[in-house]
């Protein structure tokens, strides 16, 4: 998220060279703040909230929302994702065209099934992590990452937004930790375990938690998938107006 005119907005940055930072910052924490300067990425779908950074001008700012077991840092997380969220993917259908917002943050309606299906070609991304190479937009690193396993499967949220038009939606999800959970699980227990453990995470865990999709769209198609997920706990003995 980037701070514009006091009021915060998703964009996507390129990914940085993960030795890169590591030399210069340490371990990449999620939710770490930062000041670094940006450029409007040259893409080939011109997507407006697209980005690189200049990876020397990183300047990390706050770490303090970077502890996921700690209550009171998804308290102040929550304030600052929670009014970004757009109503729902009808909502926003029309921007995407525009390829003016092709990154958001959206809470599920319901969430109604968790299908995995066989998968013939990895995506490019996945493909240069499983020969250990990171593409970033200012070149080609050999990344000192592990290779990754190739994951023959899709996974996909059955749901539905909050919304009168809405008519339910079948989204592929890209989650890295989902993706990683699946490989850990798979390595140790085998591809039955790990499609459970998957199924488990994204349903059971996930729903009872305040579960929310961070939707961008694929850079050759142009089409929503989910990026990630926002999962903050529930609040008990909270008005449920307090949510929304
Ligand atoms: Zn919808």
């Amino acid at each position: 998220m980037i701070k514009e005119q006091n009021r915060y907005k998703w964009i996507r940055i390129y990914p940085v060279s993960l030795d890169y930072y590591k030399k210069h910052y340490g371990e990449l924490k999620k939710f770490t703040r930062i000041k670094a300067k940006i450029a409007p990425a040259k893409e080939k779908l011109s997507r407006k909230d697209s980005f690189k950074i200049k990876m020397e001008s990183i300047e990390i700012i706050d770490q303090t929302l970077t502890d996921t077991k700690n209550d009171p840092s998804w308290e102040k997380r929550n304030k600052l994702v929670l009014p970004t969220k757009s109503k729902s993917i009808e909502d926003i259908d029309n921007l995407r065209k525009n390829k003016v917002k092709t990154i958001a943050i959206i809470k599920p309606k319901s969430v109604d099934d968790f299908l995995i299906e066989p998968k013939e070609r990895g995506s490019k991304w996945e493909k240069e992590l499983i020969n250990g190479k990171q593409t970033t937009l200012v070149g080609d690193y050999e990344a000192e990452v592990r290779p990754v396993e190739h994951i023959p499967f899709i996974f996909r949220y059955v749901f539905k937004c909050n919304d009168n038009r809405c008519k339910g939606h079948k989204m592929m999800i890209e989650d890295w930790e989902i993706l990683e959970l699946w490989r850990k699980e798979k390595k140790s227990k085998g591809i039955e375990k790990a499609h459970k453990s998957v199924k488990y995470k994204c349903i059971k865990e996930m729903t009872e938690k305040n579960l929310h999709f961070i939707i961008g769209t694929e850079s050759s198609y142009n089409n929503w998938i989910i990026i990630s997920l926002y999962y903050p706990p529930k609040r008990k003995n909270r008005k449920i107006t307090e949510f929304f």
